[in-house]
């Protein structure tokens, strides 16, 4: 059994992770995606290619890999034909296995993944009249506990590599057939290197707000978000992705700097008292701390502000009183902001329900009435249990069921 760099829920400290760019895999193998074309140079030379070789190499697979989309060694037409299978040989072109795609009657789409060492998460796209958002998961459970999220009650927790967490984009792209069609000539890749737009496209935009939280799997989101923008990679503008954390103040400067994309902040709630409840985290880093940090994110301005999200819990924090506190703590620190407010989802054996509708319309209407832009985000896919909050349910009970039926179908091989 590989290992598999699983983590026991840490409580409310930061979890230590362990570096790791490449998920053992049991053929010996090494998979290639979510590598960048520097580390790939380095393992092609270390497989036996002299260093002109490796160079052109590397660039040609990098091309081949993140911008074309290619999922074997056979489609890299200029690459020579004695050379793909001594490739095929050390290497592989790797995608999160598929364990189950479903197809809600909204147009929602969900797959259930699974890594090569066998943890279960999940994606979902979103398609909308003027975009197509993808919602990437960053690690295998949570190891925060916010109170209304089923993903936090996950009891096993390891980090995405690089790898599986581009790999997701690409998957999406493959089922979407989104790959962009242009040719390659010999190295010159330019006209083909421009950037991804979103004429005509389904997936448009990318959000960081699946299972787990990325600023406790930073350096492994930042360089699959890294691969997702590169203009030669799958050249997605940063303006379109958005990081949604529930509050890891430490890293949250490094995220605008090293990674530069949208920040969102699951807020929730306006005073400790109830955000130590509903967030636990921010037992630790508090509101004020919290807040400062968001004044003080790179590149955050009137024309890119900061989502605060906010799910309506009823008779926890959804009072006009709250509404109002919330457009005062806005401006009282000058945010560029704008709050999104997330009808709760509930999961079987949640401890809360939703806001009353017309709870929440008053909610809104206060937050618009201060100046701040506040709309109620739709559910989507609900009957496929894809939306916020629910993402983790209906996986966890088919692994159980699936791993149940494997047990079973083993203890009836060894009996027999
Ligand atoms: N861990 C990160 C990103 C993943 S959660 C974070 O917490 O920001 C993405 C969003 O879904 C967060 O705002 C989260 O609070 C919200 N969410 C989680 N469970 C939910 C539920 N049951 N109903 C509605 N929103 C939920
Ligand atoms: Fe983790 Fe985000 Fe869920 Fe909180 S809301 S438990 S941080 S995934």
């Amino acid at each position: 059994m590989p290992d598999t760099n699983l983590m026991p829920i840490a409580g409310h400290d930061d979890p230590v992770t362990t570096p790791r760019d490449v998920t053992p895999r049991a053929d010996g193998r090494v998979d290639l995606v979510g590598l960048p074309q520097e580390r790939i140079r380095e393992l092609l030379e270390a497989a036996g290619l002299d260093v002109k070789q490796a160079k052109l190499r590397s660039k040609q697979i990098f091309h081949w890999l993140y911008h074309r989309g290619a999922s074997e060694f056979a489609a890299m037409t200029d690459i020579s034909k004695t050379m793909r299978p001594w490739m095929e040989e050390r290497f592989v072109l790797g995608r999160p296995n598929i364990i189950e795609a479903q197809h809600s009657t909204d147009g929602t789409r969900k797959w259930l993944l699974q890594t090569d060492d066998g943890h279960d998460f999940e994606m979902v796209f979103i398609p909308d009249a003027d975009r197509g958002t993808l919602c990437v998961s960053s690690q295998v459970g949570c190891t925060l506990n916010c109170t209304f999220c089923a993903t936090g009650t996950m009891r096993l927790v390891r980090n995405l590599t690089p790898g599986e967490i581009v790999g997701q984009v690409m998957l999406a792209r493959d089922a979407l057939g989104e790959w962009p069609k242009g040719r390659m000539e010999g190295l010159d890749a330019a006209e083909d290197a421009g950037h991804y737009t979103s004429d005509g496209r389904l997936l448009t935009n990318i959000v960081m707000m699946g299972m787990g939280e990325p600023l406790y799997n930073f350096d492994n989101v930042r360089d699959a978000l890294s691969l997702v923008m590169d203009g030669h990679g799958l050249a997605l503008s940063k303006r379109r992705i958005t990081l949604s954390t529930s509050g890891v103040v430490p890293m949250m400067a490094r995220c605008g700097e090293e990674i530069g994309v949208n920040l969102a902040v699951s807020l929730h709630a306006v005073n400790k008292e109830v955000r130590d409840e509903i967030v636990p985290i921010n037992r630790k880093y508090g509101l004020a701390e919290l807040l400062q940090a968001c004044a003080d994110y790179p590149g955050a301005s009137n024309s890119r502000r900061i989502t605060f999200e906010y799910v309506m819990l009823r008779g926890k924090n959804d009072s006009d009183a709250d509404a109002h506190e919330l457009v005062r703590l806005i401006k009282q620190y000058d945010l560029p902001a704008k709050v999104n407010l997330i009808p709760f989802n509930p999961w079987p054996g949640s401890a809360y329900e939703c806001s009353e509708p017309d709870r929440i319309a008053s909610f809104s209407n206060i937050v618009f009435e201060g100046g701040i832009s506040a709309p109620v985000r739709t559910p989507r896919g609900r009957d496929i249990d894809a939306a916020c909050g629910q993402l983790k349910t209906s996986a966890e009970k088919k692994s159980r069921a699936d791993r149940d039926r494997e047990a079973a179908a083993a203890e009836a091989e060894a009996s027999a």
